[in-house]
């Protein structure tokens, strides 16, 4: 799996340069080019790394760490500093930062930092860890908060936990039996029912289409499976 990168950078020419090297070495790039576009970014799409430079139009590199953390992201964050800055540093990493590299740098080191990072956290593991992407749907297990294109989307805590069951099972076909043995702790099949008002409850408030769904597939005679699919980037 390429490990995907957010590059939040306001200096066209630095982005370009950054932006190529990472992807001759074999990472998808995408870019911000201010902390506003980069915080939505970070909230709204699974990065394996945000690069963050700290001079930023519109929410600065430091104010935007500080919001991607108190959002509960935790994703790695290397932040681009100015030289000499030494407080830039201390700040950047009191407010959630996890790295520094300090321009101008040597894009071999650069390069250097981001592998380091990245080892320590495996790849497409960001989602095991708390937060979890699918579609435009973000989830926080730990908050057990749900949003939907960004809004807050209200699910029971029934719905919550059938949510996560299916994302920790993703892409295994799951009985109604098993369902509810699992979620509800239930034993008699006569509750099957209840499986299926739930799901039902969960594609209306997840689906664009809750008649035609992307995520929670019905299995004839058997049960359900949700199929996160591809994380649009
Ligand atoms: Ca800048």
């Amino acid at each position: 799996m390429r490990p995907n990168v957010l590059l939040v950078e306001d200096e066209e020419a630095l982005r370009m340069t950054v932006g190529d090297r990472l992807r001759t070495e074999g990472y998808l790039v995408d870019y911000a080019t201010n902390g506003d576009e980069g915080f939505e970014k970070a909230t709204h799409l699974p990065f394996d790394l945000i690069i963050l430079d700290l001079m930023l139009p519109h929410r600065d590199g430091l104010s935007m760490c500080r919001d991607l953390r108190n959002a509960g992201l935790i994703t790695p964050i290397l932040m681009l500093t100015a030289r000499g800055l030494t407080e830039d540093k201390v700040l950047g990493l009191k407010t959630g930062g996890d790295d520094y590299v300090t321009k101008p740098f040597e894009m071999q080191e650069l390069v250097a930092r981001v592998e380091a990072l990245l080892r320590r956290v495996p790849i497409g593991s960001v989602g095991s860890r708390g937060v979890y992407y699918f579609g435009t749907i973000r989830v926080d297990r730990r908050a057990t908060e749900v949003t939907r294109d960004g809004e807050p989307v209200n699910l029971s805590i029934r719905e919550f936990q059938l949510l996560k069951y299916f994302i920790d099972n993703a892409g295994v076909t799951l009985s109604r039996e098993q369902l509810l043995t699992d979620v509800w702790g239930y034993n008699a099949k006569i509750f099957t029912r209840t499986v299926d008002v739930h799901v039902a409850s969960l594609r209306q408030k997840l689906e664009s289409d809750p008649k035609q769904p992307l995520f929670i597939q019905t299995i004839q005679r058997v049960g359900y499976k949700f199929t996160p699919g591809v994380a649009t980037s």
